[in-house]
Order: C-alpha cells, then structure tokens, then sequence
C-alpha cells in the first residue's frame, strides 16, 4: 500500500504509478489519528456556481464546514491545531486566501440546504408559511414561492409535504436569505425533470444577478452541467481520506467523470468509460410481445385525479423507461400492472410475475441484510449473484447490518438487489436513482441493464434521471396532463419519438458534446434551442 489507506487499496482495479500530487501534501484536516483526513477544499466565487461531483463519504460536509468557519481546518495536526492564522498562511497566494481570511474574521455569512429533506418535519412544527417567513432577508420569497410552484401548499403542515414539497420549500428557505456564501447539498431528489431544471436556473440567476457565491452537492449529471460554472471533482475512500480538486471547467469534468480517469490528477476512478449514443437504438427488429395491456383508467375517490392508459405491449427482454412529472399517474399505472390497484374501467388482469419496488422503499423489519436478500434467492452468495449484483450495488460493506439501521441510500440498493434478485416475468423499479450518489447511479445502471441482457428480463424503469434513462432504456413510454389532476399514460414507443413527446412537454432541448456524445441541455432560445425545436428533434440525432 501506499501508507494512506487504512484497509485495502481503494485503486485496486489498476497499477499505482504515482501517487496523486494532493496526497503528497499534508491534509487540510485531520480527524485524528487513523482518522479520516480532508486533502483540498472548494473555492466559492462570487457570482459563479460552483459544482462537487463525487460520491459521497468522502468529505464534502467536512469541506463545507470549514469553508463556513464552523470547523477550523488543523492542517493535519490534530493533536496541536496551529489556528487560522497558519491556515491563512498555507493558502497565502491561491485564489482561498481573501475567502479563508474573510472567513476568520467571521465576516462570512451562509445560508445553507441540507441534504436530507425527509428530516425536516422532525425539527420543524408549523405549516410552510411559518418555516418562510422568517428567511425572507432579500425580500425575494414571493418570487421564489411562485416560480418553485409552493403557493398551493403555503398552509399545509409541513409534517404532511410530499418529498418534492419539502425539497422544494427547503431550497426557497435556503435561497431567500442573504448570505455571501451558499451551499446546497442537492437539488434534485424528488423533483421531475421540468423542476430540476427551474431550480437550477434559480441557483444560477442568485450568482449571476447578486453577484453570489454558490457552492452545490448533485448527482444529476444532465442539471449540474446546465448549473455549475466550474466543477471540483471529490474522490477517496469513505471513511478514511478524501480528495477534492482544483477546479475543472464543468464540461472537462463532466468528461473525465465519465471517461473515468482525471486528467491532471492522473488518477482512474473507474476501470472503463460510460459512452452514450447520439442515435437512438434501433427497435423494430426486436422481441416478441411479453404482454399486450387494453386502453385502462384509475380515478381515485371522486375522480380528484384520474389516469387514463392507451394500451399498448410491453415486449419481451426490452428496458422501457418510463417518463413524465410527478403526480401524473407513474406510481398509479405501476400498481396497476402488479395488481395493488384495481383499474376504474379496462381489465389489467394480465397473468404475470412481476418483481416490484415501490417508489418509497420500506423495507424494515428487524433483519440482517444478508437473512433479507438469502431469504429472496438461492442464488445469494454464488460468484454470478456476487459479480453481476453484490458489487456493483455495493452491498458487501453492509450485509451484516440490519435493515432498519439502512442510510437511505442503502435501503434503495438493497431494494434494487432484492427486486432483480427475485424470479419474475417482469421487473419494475420505480425511481432507482432516488438517493444514490453519482458514481452508485452509475453501477446501479449498469448492474440493471446487464441483468436485463443476460438473463432476458424485461424490465420497466420509472425514473427522473435522464441519462439514467438514456443508458438503460431501449423504448420509452411518456405520461403527460396535468398533476394531480389528469394524466395520460401513452403507448411505448421508440426512444427518439418518446424522447421528443417528452422534452416537447417541458420545452427542453438537448446537444451533444463533441467528444463524449453526452446529452447537454441547450440554454432557452439559442440558436440550437430554436433549430431542434423547430425541426422537432429534442433529444436524439435524426
Ligand atoms: P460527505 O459529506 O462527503 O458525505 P462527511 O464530510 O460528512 O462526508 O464525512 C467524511 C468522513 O469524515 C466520514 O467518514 C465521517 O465519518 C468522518 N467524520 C465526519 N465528522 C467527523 C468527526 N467529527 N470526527 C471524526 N470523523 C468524522
Ligand atoms: P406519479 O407517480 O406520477 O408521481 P402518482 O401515481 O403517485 O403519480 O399519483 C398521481 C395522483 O394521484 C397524485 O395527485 C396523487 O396525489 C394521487 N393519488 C395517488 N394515490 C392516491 C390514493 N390512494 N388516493 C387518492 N389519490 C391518490
């Protein structure tokens, strides 16, 4: 080893030439001894955003904190912390120096959203105008409360908001005060697509129009890029040391994310490259009809919402993604399918097994992961079970834990584990990304879609992450209506006639980058924003 782990080597899928530059320098901080340590630290700037792209666990917290004089770096030497003044030394020169002097004058103030927004009814009593109020420093909350579409529930308890709601009004609370620096560990969860991207242009307009220092925590490839000016790449081992380096343009860090290796750092963070395809993937050769489903409808109690389904097949070891807003009838259509609900009219009796899970994961009982998972397959435990799902969903590190003690996002990798373990005609995940971080969204992705090609599975996947559709979908079915009211589930179709039905919804175009071919989102009104539209193509090369 290297001396710096304190297990086994986290790079072991390659050869350790040379240690990365950062390690060689002393850590800005140190827990302790055999502690986890902190090597670098992001640079908030005014009037940009500012991204960190990393899993999580190693650090970004710990950076944040330092950044809002909350924890005083000890520059490795935890027994004996030299104090600001040395701190302000060792940045003397680089682009931190005026931050971290501001800093330990106390002259920095920071306004802050948490990451887990679930938590908030827990230390919060009162409705949603109550939890506002008082964060309205820039007189700018009526704005915010309109364009993040909050109005409806301003006197809902906070105890009753769906998970979209409370990150929502938790990203209105951070954004109405009047800080020099914010930081926002995440956006997304929660949200669709069309709320992704107005909270990404609300972050934005902050740093460009009051000149503020954004810093932002997102697993969302496709919104960080449309968000952040420059990107710090975060790596290490959890629990034991981590990185975070100089800042990137968010383009080359996007790129090297994704090709798996860091250009300047020389370090490999994954053995091989994810690649996306500029044209869509060819459908009409493929599968037989799995099942064949008739025109459905579901309205609940006195028709406050109803969802009606065009019928249409789903086919035979095919990935169909499954897209549209929230509240406009995914979850209802799923439960369809398994026969947790009973159709208003149509018949959706259709004879199949189908592994499930659910949107909200709850899976608690007081059991060990490994009982949990050995209690689903007799397969558990073989080097296939092993290699194709246990390690890209990084279940080894907590087998032995038992599930009601599950972080969230450990509780959504057991569930994807157990739904793609069971045996079944038809899988169906509804938002697999919820909760993960960057790099599990990745494995996660992967793991499902070779799962589909080795075992010819058919599987349905309803998610909000767009290239987490991309990667695994090879058709598409598109809901669209209005929330909470009406919804229209259409027919699969192909993943370029989908992709346009869908981004034509939210009058969102995408380009490629040169030299990835990932999916970008054009900004409003330019040049290619106006020539896709116009000819119709969203999304996928013609
Ligand atoms: P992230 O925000 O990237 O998820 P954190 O900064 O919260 O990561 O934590 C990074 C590591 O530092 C974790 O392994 C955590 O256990 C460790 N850590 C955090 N706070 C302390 C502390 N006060 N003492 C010792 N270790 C800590
Ligand atoms: P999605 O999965 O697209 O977010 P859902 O299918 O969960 O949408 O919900 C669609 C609409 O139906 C929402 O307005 C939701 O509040 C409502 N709804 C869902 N389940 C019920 C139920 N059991 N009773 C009454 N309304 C419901």
């Amino acid at each position: 080893t290297c001396g710096i782990c304190v297990e086994k080597c986290p790079f072991d899928a390659i050869e350790i030439i040379n240690l990365p530059q950062e390690l060689q320098d002393d850590p800005v901080h140190r827990y302790g001894e055999n502690a986890f340590s902190m090597y670098g630290l992001p640079v908030p700037q005014e009037g940009q955003v500012t991204g960190i792209l990393g899993p999580n666990g190693i650090g970004k917290t710990t950076a944040v904190r330092m950044l809002a004089g909350e924890l005083e770096p000890n520059l490795g030497n935890y027994a004996d912390p030299p104090g600001w003044e040395a701190v302000l030394d060792a940045y003397r020169g680089t682009e931190l120096q005026d931050y971290i002097a501001d800093v330990r004058d106390g002259d920095v103030t920071v306004a802050r959203k948490p990451q887990y927004v679930d938590q908030i009814p827990n230390q919060f009593d009162g409705n949603t105008r109550e939890l506002l109020e008082h964060t309205d420093e820039r007189g700018e909350l009526d704005y915010l409360v309109d364009r993040l579409s909050i109005r409806p529930v301003m006197d809902q308890a906070i105890d009753d908001l769906s998970g979209g709601e409370l990150q929502r009004v938790a990203l209105a609370a951070a954004l109405a005060r009047d800080a020099d620096f914010y930081f926002l560990d995440e956006i997304t969860p929660y949200l669709d697509i069309g709320q992704r991207v107005t909270a990404a242009r609300l972050v934005r307009e902050l740093a460009e129009e009051d000149d503020k220092s954004m810093l932002v925590v997102e697993h969302d490839l496709a919104i960080l890029d449309l968000l952040c000016d420059t990107l710090h790449m975060a790596y290490g081992e959890p629990g034991a040391y981590g990185v975070i380096t100089d800042p990137k343009s968010v383009r080359n860090g996007i790129n090297e994310y994704l090709k798996g290796y860091l250009e300047n750092e020389n370090m490999r963070i994954r053995p091989d490259r994810i690649e996306f395809e500029e044209h869509a993937p060819r459908t009409e050769s493929q599968g037989d009809t799995l099942v064949t489903y008739p025109d459905l409808r579901k309205s609940y109690g006195d028709g406050e919402f109803a969802l009606d389904v065009s019928g249409g097949e789903i086919r035979e070891n095919e990935v169909l993604g499954i897209v549209g807003p929230n509240g406009i009838g995914k979850s209802t259509f799923a439960k369809l399918l398994t026969g947790d609900l009973e159709p208003t009219e149509g018949d959706a009796d259709l004879d199949l097994d189908i592994s499930y899970k659910p949107q909200y994961v709850t899976i608690d009982q007081p059991m060990r992961v490994d009982a949990f998972l050995s209690s689903i397959t007799d397969q558990f435990g073989s080097s296939y079970w092993n290699t194709e799902i246990a390690q890209p969903l990084q279940l080894d590190r907590i087998m032995e834990q038992n599930l009601s003690d599950l972080s969230g996002g450990e509780r959504q990798r057991v569930a994807i584990a157990a739904c793609l373990s069971d045996t079944a005609d038809l899988y169906l995940l509804d938002e697999p990304s919820a909760h993960l971080d960057v790099e599990q969204r990745v494995q996660a992705t992967r793991a499902i879609r070779r799962y589909a090609e080795q075992q010819d599975a058919t599987v349905l996947v309803i998610d909000h992450d767009i290239y987490m559709i991309d990667l695994l979908a090879d058709r598409l079915m598109v809901f669209d209506g209005e929330p909470a009211v009406a919804g229209r589930a259409g027919t699969p179709q192909s993943m370029r006639g989908g992709m346009n039905d869908f981004l034509s919804n939210l009058e969102i175009t995408f380009r490629r980058d040169e030299r990835t071919s990932r999916p970008r989102i054009n900004k409003p009104d330019s040049q290619l924003d106006r020539e896709q539209k116009r000819e119709g193509e969203y999304y996928y090369a013609p």
